[in-house]
């Protein structure tokens, strides 16, 4: 489980994905590119590894 903290509304928004777009359920600011916490211990989520894994697949020319 993932969490994002919205800075227009000042609430937090949970997600058990990290895929795709992350809109705030509350006001509905766009979050996707916000970084990610765990939900529990709130520390940041690194997820770059998941992103070079997608960039190996298509490499940048
Ligand atoms: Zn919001």
């Amino acid at each position: 489980m993932y969490r994002k903290n919205c800075d227009h509304c000042n609430r937090p928004s949970f997600s058990s994905s990290e895929m795709g777009e992350w809109l705030c359920p509350v006001c509905g600011h766009d979050l996707t590119n916000y970084p990610f916490f765990n939900a529990v211990s709130l520390e940041k989520v690194s997820i770059s590894s998941r992103w070079k894994k997608n960039l190996y697949k298509n490499p940048p020319e």
